[in-house]
C-alpha cells in the first residue's frame, strides 16, 4: 500500500490548506503527520511555551478530525528527526507523494528542507510545496509584489473535500511509527498556562470577539501596554503557528467593512497583515540576516566590549535595569508571551542603543519569550528597531517619556512591578528620584527593594544618538542601504 503524506508544520490548521487538498484529489490513501523535532525544541529561539501552543493547536485539529467518525481520520503524531521518520514510513508504506507548505524559517529548517528534498528525489517521491501567505519563495524584486499580495489575499478558498479522503488504515500506521509519548511538562492543563490558547477554534473565537467589540479602539490602544492587550486583535501566535490563514483573517476582516465605525481599526489592521507578509518577504529573501545585520557596514559597529555587559545583559533579561517601564514589558513578556508592538521596540532599542549591546546578544531570549515568535518578522523588525538597516530612521526611545505618555495611570507598571506598587504615579516613571523620606514612605528603597538605574539615562542617550547617527554616515552604509532598497522596497511608479 502507498500513501499520500501531509506533512504539517507551522499550518496547524484543517481549512484554507492547500496541500491537504491537494493530498486528498490525488486519490492516494491519506497520512497526516507532524513531526515533533529534537531539531527544533533544542533550537535557542524556542520555549516550552511554544510546544504547548503546538499541542492545544494538534489536540484541536484531532477532535475536528473525531468529527468525521471514520477510524482512521488522525493527525499522527511522531517524535524525531523528520528525515528518519520518513525513511521509516517509505520503507513500510510506501510514500507516494509528500505534500506542505513552504517553511519560511531558520537555517536549519531550511537545511532539514534541503535534505528531505534531496531524499525525496532520489525515492522518486514528489514533494509538492505550497506558498506560504503572501511570500514568494526565490522572488528577485518587489515589482508587483502588493497586487500579488492582494491576488493571493482576496482569491477564493478551496474546500477541504473530506468525503473524497481514504484514509491510510491506522492499523497499517501504527505498526511502524512510534506515537510521540508527551513528558508531564507537555500535558499540563490549559488552564494552568499564562499564555493563550493554541487550536483553530480558539483563532476564531479571537477573532470573533475583536470584531464584537475588543478592536473598536484598537488604533487608539495600539500603543499601550495595558489597553493593547485587550484591543489589539492577539492574532500574532495563531498566524504564526498557522491555526487560521492569513487568507481567512484577511477576508474574515473585509466582510466587516461596512460596519459603522469601525473603518479606522479595519485600515490598520489591513495594513499589519500586509506588513505581516512583507516582513516575512524580506526574510525569505535575505536569509542571512539571521546571522549578521542585513546592512554588511554595520558588522563593524562599535557595541560595547567592557567588562559590564554581561551584568547589563541579565539585567535586561530579566528586568531588572532600574528603568520601571523596561522592567514591567520584561517580566510580562516572560510571563505571559505577548507585548504590543510599541513596547517590542522599546525593548530592542533600550538594549541596543541605551545599553550599546551587539543585537545578537538579545535576539533569541525575545523569540523565546514571544509566542508569536515567527523568524520572518522578529530577525527583519530586530533589525530595525537596533539600528542596523542604515535605511530605517533610527529610533530611540526614552523609557520615561513612554511610560509618562502610554502607562500615565501606572496600571502596567504597577501589575508587573509590584515592589514601586505604593509609589504615587508621578514617581513611577522615575523612581530614583525619590528622596530617602519618599523611598520610607513608599515601601521601596532603591538599589535594595528596587534597582538603581543601572545607567544614565541623558548620558547614554546622547551617546548613542551621536554614534548611531555618525556611523550613519559612512560611504559603506549608503552603499549597502541603496542595495537594500532595490531588494526589499517597491520600485517606484514611473510616470
Ligand atoms: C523586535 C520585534 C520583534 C517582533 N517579533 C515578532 C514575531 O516574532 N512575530 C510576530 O507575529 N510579530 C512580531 N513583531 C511585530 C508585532 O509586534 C506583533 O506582530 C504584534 O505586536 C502582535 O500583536 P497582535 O496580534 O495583537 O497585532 P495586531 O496589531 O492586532 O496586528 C494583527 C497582525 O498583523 C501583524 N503585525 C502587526 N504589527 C506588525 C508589525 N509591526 N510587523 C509585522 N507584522 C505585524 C501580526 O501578524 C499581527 O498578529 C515584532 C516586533 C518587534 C518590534
Amino acid at each position: 500500500m502507498s500513501c499520500a503524506v501531509v506533512w504539517f508544520k507551522r499550518d496547524l490548521r484543517l481549512t484554507d490548506h492547500l496541500p491537504l487538498v491537494a493530498a486528498i484529489e490525488s486519490g492516494a490513501p491519506l497520512l497526516l503527520l507532524y513531526v515533533v523535532e529534537p531539531l527544533l525544541q533544542q533550537d535557542r529561539h524556542y520555549h516550552q511555551r511554544h510546544w504547548h501552543f503546538v499541542a492545544q493547536s494538534i489536540a484541536d485539529m484531532n477532535d475536528q478530525l473525531a468529527a468525521l467518525k471514520h477510524p482512521d481520520a488522525h493527525l499522527w503524531v511522531v517524535h524525531g528527526d523528520v528525515l528518519e521518520v520518513l525513511q521509516q514510513l517509505h520503507q513500510q508504506v510506501s510514500i507516494d507523494a509528500l505534500y506542505a507548505h513552504q517553511e519560511i524559517g531558520l537555517a536549519n529548517t531550511y537545511a532539514r528542507d534541503r535534505a528531505v528534498q534531496a531524499w525525496c528525489d532520489s525515492q522518486d517521491i514528489h514533494w509538492q510545496q505550497y506558498q506560504t501567505a503572501g511570500v514568494i519563495r526565490g522572488l528577485a524584486t518587489r515589482q508587483h509584489w502588493d497586487e500579488r499580495w492582494k491576488q493571493v489575499m482576496r482569491s477564493r478558498i478551496v474546500a477541504v473535500p473530506w468525503h473524497q479522503a481514504h484514509w491510510l488504515p491506522s492499523t497499517q500506521v501504527g505498526q511502524h511509527l512510534a506515537a510521540f509519548q508527551p513528558t508531564p511538562q507537555w500535558l499540563l492543563p490549559t488552564t494552568e498556562l499564562p499564555y493563550q490558547h493554541g487550536g483553530s477554534r480558539a483563532a476564531w473565537a479571537t477573532l470573533a470577539d475583536f470584531f464584537a467589540g475588543r478592536g473598536k479602539n484598537y488604533p487608539y490602544h495600539i500603543s499601550k501596554p495595558e489597553l493593547s492587550r485587550y484591543s489589539c486583535s492577539r492574532m500574532s501566535p495563531h498566524l504564526a503557528w498557522g491555526t487560521i490563514s492569513m487568507r481567512e483573517f484577511y477576508q474574515h476582516l473585509l466582510r466587516q467593512w461596512h460596519t459603522p465605525g469601525w473603518r479606522r481599526t479595519l485600515v490598520a489592521l489591513a495594513s499589519r497583515l500586509h506588513w505581516h507578509c512583507h516582513f516575512m518577504q524580506k526574510f525569505e529573501s535575505e536569509c542571512a540576516m539571521e546571522f549578521r545585520p542585513v546592512n554588511r557596514a554595520y558588522l563593524d559597529f562599535p557595541y560595547r566590549s567592557d567588562s559590564q555587559v554581561s551584568e547589563h545583559l541579565h539585567a535586561w533579561e530579566t528586568g531588572q535595569t532600574g528603568f520601571p517601564l523596561v522592567d514591567a514589558c520584561m517580566r510580562c513578556v516572560i510571563a505571559t508571551g505577548y507585548l504590543n508592538f510599541r513596547m517590542r521596540a522599546m525593548l530592542v532599542s533600550f538594549l541596543c542603543h541605551l545599553l550599546g549591546i551587539d543585537w545578537r546578544a538579545g535576539v533569541h531570549h525575545l523569540a523565546r519569550q514571544f509566542l508569536d515568535f515567527e523568524p520572518g518578522i522578529h530577525y527583519p523588525q530586530f533589525q530595525m528597531q537596533a539600528g542596523v538597516t542604515g535605511t530605517n530612521t533610527i529610533r530611540i526611545y526614552n523609557p520615561t517619556k513612554q511610560a509618562q505618555e502610554h502607562d500615565a495611570d501606572g496600571v502596567f507598571i504597577k501589575r508587573w512591578c509590584p515592589e514601586l506598587a505604593e509609589l504615587p504615579t508621578p514617581l513611577l516613571a522615575e523612581p530614583w528620584r525619590m528622596t530617602a523620606m519618599e523611598q520610607t514612605l513608599y515601601n521601596c528603597k532603591i538599589g535594595s527593594d528596587y534597582p538603581a538605574p543601572i545607567i544614565d539615562l541623558p548620558v547614554a542617550a546622547k551617546q548613542a544618538r551621536d554614534i548611531l547617527w555618525g556611523y550613519r554616515q559612512q560611504p559603506g552604509v549608503k552603499r549597502d542601504g541603496k542595495r537594500i532598497v532595490s531588494r526589499h522596497v517597491r520600485p517606484k511608479k514611473t510616470a
